[in-house]
Parts: C-alpha cells; structure tokens; sequence
C-alpha cells in the first residue's frame, strides 16, 4: 500500500508560472493588468471566439451570465440536478428559479426529453453543464432554444478542450462559462472565463465584473495620464488578478497535453476495471471531443456487500483520494426548503448519486500513482465482491 496519501484533483504547477507568479510579485503588478489581458487574449485564440472575458471564477461567470441576460424574479432556468450547487447558485443570485430536470444514466448529461417536459410561459434559459467533460447533445438542446426562444449558457467547467460534432463546447450558446478552479483541466487558483460572440453582453460582463465602472477601468492605473471613471452599474469585484493570470499562461499551451495524458490514464482504468463489479464510463460519442475531466465508476451496489459511503471510506484508508460528483441538487437541504424539491423526483440522478466514485485522473499522476489507485479499487472490491 502507498505511504503518502494521493491527493484528488491535485493540480500539475510547472516552473514557468512559477517563475511568472514571481514576476507578478517583484513588479508589484498584483491586479488585473497585462497578464489577464493576455491572457484573455489566448483563450480568444483557443475558443475561436470573438470575446473572452477572464472572471474570479466559473461562478462568477455564470452569475454574470444570468444578470446579462436579465434573468430577474419570476424567471425560470432549466439546470441539471446532477451538477455543482454553482450552477444553480447563479440563477439563484440572480433572481430567478433553477428548474431542475434529471439527467440520462449513461452519459449523466441533461436529457433533451426531460427539458422540453420542464419548460413553461415562465422558462428563459436552459444551462447545459457538460458533465465530466462530456458535450451535452447540444443539436437537440439548441433546437429546443431555438424552439420555445430560449437562452442557452454553457457551463464549461469540466469542458475546456470539448469538442461536438466540430464544434468547441462554450461556443453553442450566447455565453459559455470555464474554470481554472484548482482542479480542473488547467488552473489558476482560483479562475473563471466567459465567452461570447456577442459585444453587449462581452461589455456588460466586464462592466459588471468591476463595480460596474465605466470600461477599462484597470487602465486608469496606466501612464497615460490620469482618468475618471464613472459608476455605470451596481457591479460585482469579479475581476481576475494577474497572479492567476501568470498562471493560466502557461497553463493554456500545455492543454493538449495534459489532455493527451489524462486520455492515456482514462484507458488505463477501463481496462483494469473490466472484470470489477463497477459501471465504468462510456465510451465518447462518435465525432466529440470528450474532456476527460472526471474518472467515475459506478458501483454496482447489488453485486458487493459495501455502499459507496463504505468505498470512499476504504479508498482513504488505502491513501488515494476520492470524490462524488454529486449528490444530486434536489436532495439538498437549502433546494427542498426554497423550491420543495423532494426525493424521488429525478430517478436517474438519484441512482447515479447513490454509486458515483471519483478516483483520481490528473496529469501530474505518475504511473506508479495510476497502479496505486488500480490497486485500491481491486483490493477493495476484490474482497466485497
Ligand atoms: C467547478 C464547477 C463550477 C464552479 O467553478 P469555480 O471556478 O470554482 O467557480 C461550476 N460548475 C461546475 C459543473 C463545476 O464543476
């Protein structure tokens, strides 16, 4: 058994940044400067967008999203139960009623069928979550969008590098949302970007981002002469500091790779797994680009003599660590009091709450890493199975 414990989703920092968080710090440029401005700039270049906007983090983006689009009271946005309480969250802050609809067992993304059953006069936007970094079915979401005259926010978290029918995820809807979160794909701490290929909404994210100043506020700190700025907004500090910038720099170009990496270990695991009593991921869809962000297995509770409470207990024993991505939204407290959502409503999500495992999947894995997790998983269900 390993001696050190392996962290979940811990994050592969090169020397590079480094050296440029370094950078940032001697020249005491610690804000929003040049660095997020190239930072944007690069991931212009990546999406193929017109827009990129680099936020404090995903959440933010996606709050931003939501007051852009002017979701306010009485509205309702279709969210998938299965996802981070930052999606629902957004729409929430905003005003509006997150509407959940269940997701599909196999591939745990929102189902088409279940949003056209949940939309009403009241529904204004739908928010995909491309979960585990697998693209939604987003022909059929777009035309119901299209349909009923509907929003569509993408919510990229697990997405950066996605890809469906040769399209980029982010770039379906009319915003999509990313994050640098430590444990995603590629990471500045803490981190989000918003793109779009719509200005307005580009100006009002950034507008909104800072107070609400007038554009360009950051630039008022430049050489180029003293400038007033105007409050145009009650706004938000969402604004990316160069620190994390100096990050997502040299995070960016390592995309690919990194990819190429976390790819080489997902193959791995389904082929040391196949003989287990687990439900490993299903393969990608033919012509998209699967993001890789999350390993998980489903355990198949009828065929072992442990719940998957007991697993993530005998995982941490053996040193690796775990996570579950998610118990449902609508089996939270703050979702059952507000909206009265109650157990049972969304059978898939709630089965795949019940046996979702996470193990870890980063490229700063060592092979000697993989094997050990392999290990764990084995013994444990080896000995339960
Ligand atoms: C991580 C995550 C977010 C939030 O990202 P932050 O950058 O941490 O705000 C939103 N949605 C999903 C699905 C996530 O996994």
């Amino acid at each position: 058994m390993r001696k050190e414990f392996l962290v979940f989703g811990s994050p592969l920092i090169e020397e590079e940044e480094i050296k440029e968080v370094v950078h940032s710090l001697r020249t005491a440029w610690l804000g929003t400067g040049p660095k997020v401005e190239r930072f944007e700039e690069m991931f212009r270049e990546y999406k193929g967008v017109k827009y990129a906007m680099a936020l404090y983090s995903c959440t933010a983006c996606l709050h931003l999203s939501m007051r852009v689009l002017g979701i306010e009271k009485g509205d309702e946005v279709i969210v998938p139960t299965l996802t981070f309480a930052a999606t629902a969250n957004a729409v929430v802050n905003a005003g509006g009623k997150p509407v959940f609809v269940d997701v599909e067992r196999d591939t745990m993304n929102i189902s088409p069928e279940e949003i056209r059953k949940h939309i009403t006069p009241k529904t204004r936007a739908i928010i995909p979550v491309h979960f585990a970094g697998r693209p939604c079915n987003m022909d059929e979401i777009m035309e119901i969008a299209r349909e009923y005259n509907l929003y569509v926010v993408e919510d990229c978290a697990h997405a950066i590098e996605g890809e469906y029918h040769g399209k980029k995820t982010g770039t379906f809807g009319d915003i999509g949302c990313f994050s640098f979160y430590a444990t995603k794909n590629i990471t500045t701490g803490e981190g989000g970007m918003a793109i779009t290929s719509n200005e307005e909404y580009a100006n009002k994210i950034k507008v909104l981002a800072i107070h609400g100043l007038s554009k360009h506020a950051w630039r008022r700190f430049k050489d180029e002469g003293y400038r007033h700025y105007y409050v145009v907004e009650a706004g938000f500090k969402y604004n990316m500091m160069d620190i994390q910038a100096a990050i997502g720099i040299h995070q960016l170009p390592r995309i690919e790779k990194y990819w190429r990496r976390r790819k080489e270990i997902w193959e791995r695991y389904n082929e040391a797994f196949r003989d287990l009593p687990v439900i490993t991921p299903l393969p990608p869809e033919p012509d998209t680009k699967h993001s890789f962000h999350l390993y998980t297995l489903l355990l198949k509770l009828e065929d072992i003599s442990i719940n998957r409470d007991e697993f993530l207990q005998e995982m941490t024993r053996r040193n690796i660590g775990v996570g579950v991505h998610y118990i449902a939204l609508h089996l939270h407290p703050y979702y059952q009091r507000e909206f009265g959502y109650k157990k049972g409503q969304f059978p898939n999500a709630e089965w795949i709450s019940e046996r979702t495992v996470s193990i870890p999947l980063s490229p700063k894995l060592t092979d000697e890493d993989v094997e050990d997790v392999i290990w764990a998983v084995r013994d444990i269900l080896e000995k339960k199975g």
